[in-house]
C-alpha cells in the first residue's frame, strides 16, 4: 500500500480521494436502489391486475352456457351419461346430426354444488337466481326432451286418473274394445292430452291373444279397412295410431301400406311401438306421407319400480345423446309410481317433456328425415293441426 510510506499530507490527499470514491459509490448505489424500487412496484402492479382479472373470470350462476367444469354433484347424478354410452336404436350420425359435445354444461339444477357456492362471492357479486338456460333450444343434448306414451288404456278409470295427474303431457293410447275406452278417451281429451288409437295387430306368436279386434296378415284390404274404421270410431278424438303387439303384422309390407294409406286420408300420424326389428311401419308411413315416430325405449317390460326407473334413465341418456327420445310404457302401478317420482327429478336435471306431435316435428327437423314424404307433408300440414 503506498499510503504506509507516504507523509501526512499525502495520507490526507489519499483519504480525500477515498472519501470521494465512497460518495460516488453511494450515489451510484442509491440510483440502482431507485431503479430496483420502480421495477418492484411495476411487478406488484402487474400481479394485482392479474389477480383482479382471474377473479372476474370465475364462472358463476349468471353464466348459463359459459365454459363449465363438471362438478362432483353433476357427475354423481349423471354417471352413465359420461362413462358408459348406452346402446340405442339409432346414432347421431344415422340421424344426420353432428357429433355431440363431449362435456355438455350441466343443467341448471346441478349448478348448486358446494364447490360452486364456494366460488361465488355474494358480497361483491350478488348471485343470480338459478334458472333454465332459455337460450339453449329444446331437443338438443344440452336441453334434452323426452316424449312419453302409455298404451293399453280402456279397461279401468283409476289408471287414467293417475296418468292425467302426472306432471308431463303423457300421450294416452286406448284399445278399441274395452268397456271404459270411450269414457276414458273423452277424459284424456278434456284434460288436453293426446289421445291415440292403440290398434291391435297380429303378433308372431300364435299363443298370444291380441284381443277381439285385430288386423291380421291374411285379411284382404277391405277387411283391414273395415276393422281399422271400427277401431277408430271406438276411440273418439284420436290424433294418431300406435300398434298393440303386431310383431307379425308390422313386418307385412302389404298390410302396413293399406293401413298407412288409410291414415294419410284421415290426417292421422303413426307411432311404431317397434315390437319387431323387422317392422316396415316407418317405411310404409313415408310412402304415404304419414307423420311417423319410432319408439326408442320400452320402460316397463319388467313391472318393478326400480326396473322402470332404470329404463327411464335409459330414455334420458338417449335424449342427452340425440336431443330427444320417445319412451313407451303401460299404466301399470309400478310404471305410474316410477313416473310420479322420475318426472320431477328429470325436470330438475334439465329434461323437458314433449307431446308426441312435438317429438314428430323434431324428428322431421333432422337432416336424415326432413326430406322424407312424411315430413314434407307434416310440415305443410302443421299450421292446420296444432298440438
Ligand atoms: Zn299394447
Amino acid at each position: 500500500m503506498p499510503a504506509l510510506f507516504a507523509g501526512r499530507g499525502a495520507w490526507h490527499a489519499h483519504a480525500a480521494e477515498n472519501a470521494g470514491k465512497v460518495v460516488r459509490r453511494r450515489r451510484k448505489l442509491s440510483r440502482i436502489e431507485r431503479i430496483e424500487r420502480r421495477l418492484l412496484a411495476g411487478v406488484w402492479l402487474a400481479l394485482a391486475g392479474f389477480a383482479l382479472f382471474a377473479w372476474r373470470s370465475l364462472p358463476t350462476d349468471a353464466d348459463p352456457v359459459g365454459p363449465h367444469l363438471p362438478t362432483a354433484t353433476a357427475s354423481a347424478q349423471r354417471p352413465a351419461a359420461a362413462s358408459a354410452p348406452a346402446p340405442a336404436l339409432v346414432t347421431r350420425t344415422e340421424l344426420g346430426l353432428p357429433p355431440a359435445r363431449i362435456a355438455p354444461p350441466p343443467p341448471a339444477a346441478d349448478r348448486t354444488s358446494p364447490v360452486q357456492e364456494a366460488r361465488d362471492r355474494p358480497a361483491a357479486r350478488p348471485a343470480m337466481p338459478a334458472k333454465a338456460p332459455a337460450r339453449v333450444p329444446e331437443g338438443t343434448p344440452e336441453r334434452p326432451a323426452v316424449a312419453l306414451l302409455l298404451d293399453d288404456f280402456g279397461h279401468a278409470l283409476d289408471p287414467i286418473a293417475r296418468t292425467l295427474a302426472l306432471p308431463a303431457p303423457v300421450a294416452m293410447a286406448f284399445l278399441p274394445y274395452p268397456a271404459r275406452t270411450a269414457e276414458g278417451a273423452a277424459l284424456a281429451r278434456a284434460a288436453g292430452r293426446e289421445v291415440l288409437l292403440h290398434l291391435p295387430m297380429q303378433p308372431r306368436d300364435p299363443g298370444v291373444d291380441p284381443g277381439p279386434v285385430v288386423l291380421r296378415v291374411d285379411m284382404d284390404a277391405p277387411a283391414l279397412l273395415r276393422t281399422l274404421d271400427a277401431a277408430l270410431a271406438a276411440v273418439p278424438g284420436t290424433v294418431g295410431v300406435n300398434n298393440h303387439m303386431g310383431s307379425l303384422f308390422t313386418a307385412d309390407r302389404r298390410g302396413m301400406e293399406v293401413v298407412m294409406e288409410a291414415l294419410a286420408g284421415r290426417g292421422l300420424w303413426f307411432v311404431d311401438s317397434r315390437t319387431t326389428p323387422d317392422s316396415v311401419a316407418a317405411e310404409a308411413a313415408g310412402r304415404f306421407g304419414v307423420p311417423v315416430a319410432v319408439r326408442d325405449v320400452f320402460i316397463d317390460n319388467e313391472q318393478d319400480v326400480a326396473a322402470v326407473l332404470a329404463r327411464l334413465d335409459e330414455a334420458e341418456r338417449v335424449a342427452r345423446r340425440l336431443g330427444a327420445a320417445l319412451a313407451i310404457g303401460h299404466p301399470h302401478p309400478a310404471t305410474l309410481a316410477a313416473l310420479e317420482r322420475w318426472i320431477p327429478q328429470a325436470r330438475r336435471r334439465g329434461v323437458v317433456f314433449w307431446t308426441v306431435a312435438r317429438y314428430i316435428a323434431w324428428r322431421c327437423s333432422l337432416p336424415a328425415f326432413s326430406r322424407s314424404a312424411a315430413c314434407v307433408r307434416h310440415i305443410a300440414e302443421r299450421p292446420r293441426r296444432p298440438g
